[in-house]
């Protein structure tokens, strides 16, 4: 099994090399080799994914990646801003699956804005359809109305659509995660008034009978939005299309008001997969030894269920970093009184040492 470890800039090295140590402290050992993307690729190479980087992250069989960004990149023509890099493996390595776990470990149940007793224990999983939807739908533009009520005005459109082998994808992948997990989906639609999502609805409920042992349900979007604050602990798994998902799972990982712990993986068909934490760079305090490692460890374990196959090491790691929250060490985003602050090299320290 080989690792593509692609630390990038920020805090990126340093909450990656708390997820290598980690990784390192496994007892199968794990091919690594690092490469350089983002503003550091561009500083290497001259471009933030340079080209030995994507060939890296193709032969391996997992990437883990720490995040990109700063702003003295801020200048630079879009094609060669850190952020590209991103994008750029997601087409190139047909990552079409995003998946973000939101967990609300109940230690941490004050930094929520809900109350503690609404999100206590929060443990769901939302999947994005990542390359389909209105955001990638041609034709679109700004023309002139040629018809109907506003005809020769100028007007603005986009066009949504899902081919049905791109809904068969995502409805596996996220089948196949509920069967990992809880075994309930719930799939998010507009299917009362988009003809897209009730296709989308038509073929989730026919994959689904090669799933009989997950139940399905399906909910509105509007519904799906309200529940998420109102009975959020109801969801297991959520699979969604590329705008809807865009927009929940950002509202579901605010649920959990710690950004620095919350790890995601971006899968293709045959489960390999990109993973990293849901957090940007962080350039405000990079190098001060003050971030939060464990989105990127619990991104590492994501790493091991989905791409490397290997279950239980991933819940030793998911169960070593609930043990070291149970101890009270936190970093300074999550710190609370009564608790000890510790710093990025402290807590991966106890990460390691929880897992022997
Ligand atoms: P950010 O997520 O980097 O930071 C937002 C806030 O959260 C900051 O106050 C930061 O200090 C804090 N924070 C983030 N991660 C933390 C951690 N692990 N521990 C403790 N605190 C943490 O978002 P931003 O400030 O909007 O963006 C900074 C840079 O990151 C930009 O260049 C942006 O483009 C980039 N970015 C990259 C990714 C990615 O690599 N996937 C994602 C989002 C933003």
């Amino acid at each position: 099994m080989k690792i593509a470890i692609l630390p990038g800039d920020g805090i990126g090295p340093e909450i990656i090399e708390q997820a290598v140590r980690v990784l390192n402290a496994l007892d199968e050992k794990f091919e690594m080799e690092t490469a350089p993307v983002g503003g550091a690729g561009y500083e290497a190479h001259g471009h933030p994914l340079p080209d030995a980087t994507l060939a890296l992250a193709k032969a391996a069989d997992a990437v883990l990646f720490g995040a990109v960004g700063d702003w003295k990149y801020d200048k630079l023509e879009r094609a060669l801003r850190p952020e590209q890099a991103i994008l750029g493996l997601r087409k190139n390595l047909n990552l079409f699956a995003n998946l973000r776990p939101a967990i609300l470990y109940p230690e941490l149940a004050g930094a929520s804005t809900l109350k503690p007793e609404v999100v206590s224990g929060l443990d769901i999983l939302i999947i994005r359809e990542l390359t389909g939807d209105i955001y990638f739908g041609q034709p679109r533009g700004v023309r002139t109305a040629p018809d109907g009520a506003f005809k020769g005005e100028r007007e603005g459109f986009d066009t949504m659509r899902y081919a049905e082998s791109e809904i068969r994808r995502i409805a596996h992948v996220a089948f196949q995660a509920a069967r990992k997990r809880d075994k309930r989906l719930t799939s998010v639609d507009k299917a009362n008034v988009l003809e897209t999502f009730q296709f989308w609805k038509d073929i989730v409920t026919d994959v689904h009978k090669e799933y009989q042992d997950v139940t399905l349900d399906h909910m509105y979007v509007d519904n799906a939005a309200m529940q998420l604050v109102r009975a959020p602990k109801k969801f297991d798994v959520i699979v969604t299309g590329n705008m809807f998902g865009d927009i929940l799972s950002d509202a579901a990982a605010m649920l959990t008001g710690s950004i620095g712990m919350l790890p995601s993986a971006s899968l293709d068909a045959n489960n390999k997969g990109l993973y990293e934490p849901s957090h940007g760079s962080a350039p405000d305090i990079a190098g001060k030894g003050v971030a939060n490692p464990l989105a990127t460890i619990l991104s590492a374990a994501m790493m091991l269920r989905f791409s490397l196959n290997r279950a239980e090491q991933a819940d030793r790691i998911e169960n070593a970093v609930k043990a070291v929250l149970a101890q009270g060490l936190r970093t300074p985003d999550i710190y609370e009184e009564g608790t000890t602050k510790v710093g990025t090299k402290e807590m991966g320290d106890a990460v390691v040492q929880a897992l022997r």
